[in-house]
């Protein structure tokens, strides 16, 4: 292999769309599927007509690290008869199917008439619903036709893929809509791929997945060769460049996306802290006086694949112990919960940090006084560095609105207030949420700038 490539996070990566049953593999499939399990890959080898289903099945059996898909690619919509349509549900049995795909539409190279494809696309949804399999769906050139065919056919609670994305945001956004997870490919790292790489910003990290489509689309650096599962790590790059993540973050994110998905996997235990590029943060509690409208610390706390889910606060103790003798280069309270609410832990383990030298930062929603019935800003000195607001709106009434407070009498106001006594004391920012609708960020800006702190807009879903 002409990479070296990294084992991102420790459960590796996971290629959510490749076609190692493609004939193109069969001279070497064994010392591919070596080296995949040795840089620990999962894959989902995901089939484009019977023959490559039956095959993906085989190597699912053969290797652990395999999983396969049912389905016929819409290029081939014409020719699926209702015995190959009864062969697919029954493969759909298998349990090392865990998918039913690809299928969609392909209006670009429009191989099957487009009723076909549409007649087709209906059936494999039809098959997914009934077997409770996630989708692959396969769209080129056809958005605005295969989204009524989902608004009457698609199951969220079961899910599915837009496979290979190749659209721009709001297309993206229209999919998410709908509850599908996105996946990308080599192509997003194509030097045209300007407005794929907009849509690759906006979709949150719980929904994102990554793919080779192997032995298609290698990225940019290998184009024009067969493209394999390890070549992941090219578009692992452009992706991390352009959502400002580490590479590991997009391997351990998507591979936990991956697991959710298709493999059913209950999160494991949660993380009381975790790393974010070369920072670490601290899962301080669960609990919030906010109960934001983009936040998912009630539903799915995951971020950037780390699961924050924890089943009571951890205590000092077991921070310090968990922290041991890291050297991040910052240490960041923050959490799904506001850290404000523990300050007896804050102040144990920023104190604890600072004798190491270490760099702290706080992530609040400045309710800190509100919620202890003091002003909290004078323990804080000496023991933070930084602190980051959560500002979000430019006055109370939208505040309210996206936010929520427990107390929205005082919740805004309060905010505002910290902002203040602590712009002259730490490093502040205040910080909004790039929300698709609903905030007047300019406005926000303003605010910030007549506080006299720095602003920072943040992509709704990225911690850091
Ligand atoms: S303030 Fe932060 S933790 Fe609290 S609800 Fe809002 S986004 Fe979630």
């Amino acid at each position: 292999m002409e990479a070296k490539h990294e084992k991102a996070g420790k459960r590796g990566w996971a290629d959510s769309h490749a076609h190692l049953n493609h004939p193109n593999f069969d001279g070497d499939i064994s010392e591919v599927a070596e080296k995949l399990a040795e840089e620990r890959f999962q894959v989902l080898n995901v089939a484009f007509d019977l023959p490559s289903a039956e095959r993906g099945i085989e190597l699912a059996r053969t290797y652990p690290h395999m999983k396969a898909s049912a389905g016929v690619h819409p290029h081939d919509a014409e020719s699926v008869s209702d015995d190959a349509l009864s062969r697919i549900r029954g493969m759909a049995e298998d349990e090392n199917v865990v998918a039913i795909g690809e299928t969609g539409l392909d209006y670009f190279r429009n191989r099957s008439p487009k009723e076909a494809q549409k007649k087709i696309l209906v059936e494999h949804l039809k098959i997914s619903r009934d077997s409770g399999k996630p989708v692959i769906i396969h769209c080129r050139d056809a958005f605005d036709d295969i989204l009524p065919i989902f608004r009457e056919n698609f199951d969220p609670d079961i899910g599915g893929v837009l496979h290979c994305f190749s659209e721009g945001a709001d297309e993206a956004r229209r999919g998410l809509e709908l509850g599908f997870y996105i996946s990308f490919a080599g192509n997003v790292t194509y030097k045209t791929a300007g407005r794929l790489r907009e849509a690759a910003k906006v979709v949150p990290a719980e929904k994102l997945l990554i793919e080779t489509d192997c032995p298609y689309l290698a990225p940019q650096p290998m184009r024009g060769k067969r493209n394999e599962p390890l070549f992941i790590q090219e578009t692992a790059k452009l992706l991390a460049e352009v959502r400002g993540v580490t590479v590991e973050d997009i391997a351990r994110g998507t591979a936990a996306n991956y697991r959710a998905l298709f493999l059913k996997e209950e999160p494991e235990q949660a993380e009381i802290i975790y790393w974010i590029r070369k920072s670490l943060y601290i899962n301080v509690t669960r609990n919030c006086s906010n109960l934001c409208t983009f936040c998912s610390r009630v539903d799915s706390p995951f971020v950037q694949g780390h699961y924050l889910g924890v089943e009571r606060d951890p205590t000092a103790e077991e921070i310090l112990s968990a922290i041991g003798d890291a050297r991040p280069d910052e240490l960041v309270f923050c959490g799904f919960g506001e850290p404000t609410m523990r300050m007896k832990v804050i102040k144990k383990v920023a104190a604890s940090a600072k004798q190491r030298g270490l760099k702290v930062r706080l992530n609040t929603n400045g309710h800190g006084s509100l919620i202890n019935g003091r002003d909290i800003v004078p323990e804080l000195e000496g023991l933070v560095d930084v602190i980051s607001v959560s500002l979000n709106a430019p006055d109370k009434e939208s505040y309210n609105r996206i936010c929520r407070p427990a107390d929205p009498e005082n919740g805004f106001p309060a905010m505002l207030d910290f902002i203040k006594r602590c712009r002259d004391v730490f490093e502040v920012q205040a910080t909004a949420v790039d929300l698709p609708e609903g905030v007047d960020i300019p406005a926000t800006e303003k605010l910030a700038e007549r506080l006299g702190v720095k602003f920072r807009l943040r992509a709704y879903d990225m911690v850091g």
